[in-house]
């Protein structure tokens, strides 16, 4: 993740010690001798609660239907997962899905994950939020829900494979809002969507959300058969130019609202040579600060970890073809250190074997090389380039 907000505004938010450093937030200037190593840095981990979804949208990486899914964790095996994870000192747990409010045992399990101390984020599409859904997951102690849109109306609703899809997920983010629950928006940029970028900020704003998160699209699950509308370059770059100006305005307006982009490290070396054009002292201070993060080299495999519903162990929630471990064989935090998996071990140490153009990179140690799983859901090698890296050959040469 890439905050926006941060980086490019100079705006602090709560989780920026999580991204980068306990000190992010008051010391930008610190060096990257003060960052955990591949082998130190504990993972967010992603938990998969259950493939079940009442939607079905087209870029699902979990493939999800409405139906039940063999095998999956029991209350018992996820509830010793959980100890376990609390005992590792994972810094957050984000439940997801499917859909993790399908769950038919959710709010115990996340009272249960509450109870032993971990820190919980939600992901949702939204639509299940009833009025006592609402305040059972503000009186649960999630720290924020991420809400699931992919345009306005009907281009939100064939995204996601249900006519009033928009509708009952705008109620869910209204509901949240009145009883005080902090919230925000996720979109996944296409082709299809990207020209709906100035009403998803209006709608943000309106809506009061507390944060937006622009996800870059990851070919995974049903996400491979629509990796033809991911963007083009040159339409990435302008939709990060959209993003920045808006954030600035929002700034200009007093209104704090935290933007981050997501699954794309590259928009991190895009925002510093942004800077670096009007402001080469803020622009150092980024530099530092992504240097700091590690970008991809710090993200799936180290900080990233997903557990899917069945307990598989995988490098990240895009990455179901890698399969590390499986928690009801061995505790999550074992496998997560034993780096005989040569995948585990590749992760943890990356940019010697990043090839092409990644290889030669300038900006291996701000970028890391960007979203692995996406080089080889491409090309079938995961050292291959990031073929959404957007930078031109003069900008990565030097
Ligand atoms: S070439 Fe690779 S390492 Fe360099 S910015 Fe692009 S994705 Fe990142």
């Amino acid at each position: 993740m890439i905050n926006l907000t941060k980086l490019y505004c100079g705006l602090d938010s709560p989780s920026d010690p999580l991204r980068y450093g306990p000190d992010g937030s008051r010391d930008p200037g610190r060096g990257p001798e003060a960052a955990p190593t591949a082998r130190t840095r504990k993972p967010i981990v992603v938990w998969t609660m259950s493939r079940r979804c009442n939607l079905h949208c087209v870029h699902c990486y979990t493939d999800s239907e409405n139906r039940d899914y063999p095998g999956e964790l029991t209350v018992d095996d996820a509830r010793r997962m959980l100890e376990d994870l609390a005992e590792f000192r994972i810094p957050a747990l984000l439940l997801s899905g499917g859909e993790p409010l399908a769950h038919p045992h959710f709010f115990e399990l996340a009272a249960e994950a509450a109870r032993l101390g971990l820190r919980l984020t939600l992901s949702t599409n939204g639509t299940l939020i009833d009025a006592e859904t609402a305040r059972r997951i503000r009186e649960t102690g999630f720290t924020y829900v991420g809400i699931s849109f992919d345009g306005l109306g009907k281009v939100n609703d064939q995204f996601r494979g249900r006519q009033g899809a928009f509708e009952a997920a705008l109620a869910g983010v209204r509901r949240l809002k009145a009883v005080g629950q902090r919230v925000g928006l996720r979109f996944t940029l296409t082709r299809r969507n990207a020209a709906a970028l100035p009403q998803i900020f209006e709608l943000v704003e309106r809506e009061g959300m507390d944060r937006v998160c622009f996800y870059h699209l990851v070919y995974s699950g049903r996400g491979s058969r629509i990796a033809v509308d991911d963007l083009a370059h040159a339409d990435t770059r302008d939709v990060l130019d959209q993003i920045c100006a808006w954030a600035v305005a929002l700034e200009s307006l007093d209104r704090r609202v935290e933007i981050l982009t997501v699954d794309n490290h590259v928009d991190g070396v895009y925002l510093y040579l942004k800077l670096r054009e009007g402001d080469p002292g803020r622009a150092e201070m980024v530099r530092r600060l992504l240097e700091w993060n590690g970008g991809g080299a710090n993200a799936s495999g180290v900080g990233i970890a997903n557990i899917d519903a069945c307990g598989n162990v995988h490098p990240d929630q895009f990455w179901q073809t890698a399969t590390l471990g499986n928690v009801r064989e061995r505790p999550f935090s074992q496998i997560w250190t034993d780096e005989s998996h040569p995948l585990l071990a590749g992760l943890r140490n990356r940019l010697p074997l990043l090839k092409g153009r990644c290889g030669r990179c300038r900006w291996k140690p701000l970028c890391g090389g960007s979203f692995r799983v996406r080089a080889l859901q491409a090309t079938g090698d995961a050292w291959a380039p990031d073929p959404a890296c957007y930078l031109t050959d003069e900008e990565i040469a030097g």
